[in-house]
C-alpha cells in the first residue's frame, strides 16, 4: 500500500484525496467539481477537465446551432420556390383548367345518370 499523501496536482497545496475520473490526477476536493442537477457529473472530474468538457459542448452546440440555421435558410428557399411556381400563371391556368375538367366530367357522368335512369322508367311504363 502506498500511504504517501499526495498534493492536489491543480491547487498545489491540498492533499489529493481523489483522483479524476478523466485525466486520473490527484485531485483535492476543492478542485473538485461538486456534483449538481445541471452538469450531470458522474464520479470525479478535475476543474480543467471540466471546463474542457464544458468548452467541448459549447463548441458542439454552436455547430449544431449552425448546421440547424443553414437547415432553415435552405428550407425558406425552397419553401419561397414552390410557392413562387405555385403562385406562377402558368400553375394557376393549369389549375383552373383541371378543376374545370373536374366539374365538366361531373356534369357528363349526371347527364348519364339521368338518361340511364330515364330509359329504365320508359321502359316501365311501355
Ligand atoms: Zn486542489
Ligand atoms: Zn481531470
Amino acid at each position: 500500500m502506498d500511504n504517501e499523501e499526495k498534493i492536489c496536482t491543480y491547487c498545489e497545496k491540498n492533499i489529493a484525496e481523489f483522483y479524476c475520473d478523466k485525466c486520473g490526477e490527484p485531485t483535492c476536493e476543492d478542485c473538485l467539481v461538486p456534483y449538481d442537477q445541471f452538469n450531470l457529473i458522474e464520479g470525479c472530474i478535475c476543474q480543467s477537465c471540466y471546463e474542457l468538457d464544458q468548452l467541448c459542448r459549447a463548441n458542439e452546440y454552436q455547430r449544431e446551432e449552425k448546421e440547424n440555421e443553414e437547415r432553415e435558410k435552405k428550407k425558406e428557399k425552397r419553401n419561397a420556390k414552390a410557392r413562387a411556381r405555385y403562385n406562377s400563371p402558368e400553375q394557376k391556368e393549369k389549375r383552373k383548367k383541371k378543376k374545370e375538367k373536374r366539374e365538366q366530367a361531373e356534369i357528363e357522368y349526371r347527364k348519364k345518370l339521368l338518361l340511364k335512369l330515364s330509359k329504365i322508367v320508359n321502359d316501365m311504363f311501355r
